[in-house]
């Protein structure tokens, strides 16, 4: 297979970006991120961060929040104009962004090219949001004024998965500067450059110094120190349960504000009256989008006793028709996994299933030509799962997908929710009412009626329980970012005002 990476000079660098200025990190230490596609590449040289580095962009970030660099807390314009050039600057970069998206995490170019849209999009929507912050006021009775201010919370410290870089990063930085936020992101190892390309691009923009900074390096260090700082008021992390759960414990120290999107184990509803044609597209999309390494993928296929072969010979049928192959290529519907410790976890999973479940398609490491140097695995399904088994509890992050049946609606609502995780659910139902109470019951953050995996920017993404705290995207996306201010002002006018008695005799 000939690889169009050829369009990119590679090895890629990254650098870090602090208050303003691009450079190497303190010692010049880099590390490489290998292409996963064909190892024998070094796809990105990334400049590996000291705690020195971050502190310096901690305090960038600090010192233009708290001297309100070039009014930047108050100058909406002066956002709106910032983030609408930048979405018009991924758009006329979408070409490079999206192949630097496609080598460094695998995805293939027919899902990079709209994931590097779905950015622009986020900046843009975010863009709109800036100059329409507006607060509340209420006057009470005696002619006194309540204001409640809606303000920028401060430094918000970013941290990143490498699965969607862009709109992973997106989703933070864009909300967070539309309030009047100053930002450190901390990008995924694996996918340093998609970050850094876009932050760097974010600087052709009239964005001042220090409002937003990028280091790249390893969690433990870079982001311990962003997540331990007292100079950040606020941490906005996407990534494991585990890491998060971390993070969480770390940041209750000293009351940091945290919001977390963390792991899920997306369940997939299938009643017997469904559309299967429908249905088993949207499953395929679910389960098989950047090879399953996806919070929302479908991973639990409940599917109604009646409907079961039906659905599963259709399911099956696409499952074989994936082309996994060079994501370089358009043809390529799937890629490589992330990384070899990535491969053995799926693996691992694969050799659990094989021996106590049925294996119905799938199921191997791909060989021969580029699979021999990539991270290729099969997509892989397996029946008669049970729901309490680990392949249907536990985050597999990979193209892996148990199915379960079950008898009648609670059934099915009893399976959805038996899992740590709400992150994502879909429902299948000719019966609109079914499916309406069936959504309503599923305890996640969103549910999916006669679709899969969509993701507009003006809805929201977000967990019940072990999925997280807080939302992304629309609106709600804004109040991670906010802190709410009263503002009271006496309307009297009067020196010894009457609860002023509890104190003074006068
Ligand atoms: P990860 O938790 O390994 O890493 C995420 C980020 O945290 C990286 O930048 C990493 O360097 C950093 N990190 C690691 N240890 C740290 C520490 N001790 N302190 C501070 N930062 C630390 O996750 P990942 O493998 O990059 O991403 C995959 C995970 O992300 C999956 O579990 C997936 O479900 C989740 N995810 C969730 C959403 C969502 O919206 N809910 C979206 C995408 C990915």
């Amino acid at each position: 297979m000939s690889s169009d990476n050829n369009r990119l000079q590679l090895p890629l660098t990254s650098d870090l970006i602090i208050n303003g200025e691009e450079g190497k990190a303190t010692g010049g230490q880099v590390f490489n991120r290998e292409n996963p596609a064909d190892t024998r590449q070094v796809a990105t040289v990334a400049a590996q961060g000291s705690v020195e580095d971050v502190r310096a962009a901690i305090d960038a970030a600090r010192d233009a929040f708290d001297q309100n660099v070039e009014n930047w807390i108050y100058n909406y314009k002066l956002r709106e104009q910032v983030l609408f050039r930048t979405a018009q600057l991924i758009r006329e970069n979408a070409d490079r962004l999206s192949r630097v998206v496609s080598l460094e995490v695998g995805m293939p170019m027919r899902q990079a090219v709209p994931h590097v849209a779905a950015a622009a999009d986020i900046f843009e929507f975010y863009a709109g949001l800036a100059g329409k912050l507006y607060g509340e006021s209420f006057t009470l009775p005696n002619g006194s004024m309540i204001n409640l201010v809606k303000e920028p919370i401060g430094v918000v410290g970013m941290i990143t998965p490498w699965n969607f870089p862009l709109t992973q990063t997106a989703r933070k930085v864009a909300p967070a500067l539309a309030v009047g936020c100053t930002v450190v992101v901390k990008p995924a190892s694996y996918t340093p450059a998609a970050s850094y390309e876009l932050v760097k691009l974010m600087h052709q923009t009239a964005i001042p110094a220090g409002v937003l900074n990028l280091v790249s390096g390893p969690g433990s260090v870079i982001g311990a120190e962003i997540v331990t700082s007292s100079k950040v008021d606020k941490i906005s992390f996407t990534g494991e349960t585990l890491t998060g759960k971390g993070i969480a414990a770390q940041a209750a120290k000293e009351v940091k504000r945290i919001s977390l999107e963390l792991g899920g184990k997306a369940p997939y509803v299938v009643f017997d009256d469904a559309d299967v044609d429908a249905a088993s597209r949207a499953a395929i999309f679910g389960m098989f989008r950047n090879a399953g390494q996806a919070c929302g993928a479908t991973t639990r296929l409940l599917v109604q006793e009646g409907i079961h072969d039906r659905f599963l010979s259709a399911v099956v049928d696409l499952a074989r028709k994936i082309e996994v192959g060079d994501p370089s290529q358009q043809s390529t519907d799937m890629g490589p996994l992330i990384s070899s410790t990535q491969e053995r976890v799926v693996q691992e999973y694969i050799k659990f299933g094989q021996d106590a479940f049925e294996l119905v398609t799938g199921g191997n490491k791909l060989h021969g030509d580029v699979y021999d140097h990539g991270y290729y695995v099969e997509p892989t399904i397996f029946d008669h799962v049970d729901n309490s088994s680990k392949l249907s509890q536990e985050e597999i992050f990979g193209p892996v997908v148990a199915v379960t049946t079950f008898q009648d609606e609670e059934e099915a609502i009893h399976l959805a929710n038996d899992t740590d995780f709400g992150l994502v659910a879909g429902v299948w139902s000719a019966d609109y009412p079914r499916a309406m109470r069936v959504a309503r019951r599923i305890r996640a953050g969103t549910v999916w009626i006669w679709d899969n995996y969509a993701q507009p920017v003006e809805g929201i993404w977000g967990g019940y329980k072990q999925s997280g705290i807080g939302r992304e995207l629309g609106y709600h996306g804004l109040d991670d970012f906010i802190e709410i201010k009263q503002i009271f002002t006496d309307g009297t006018g009067l020196a010894m005002k009457p609860p002023y008695g509890q104190v003074i005799k006068d």
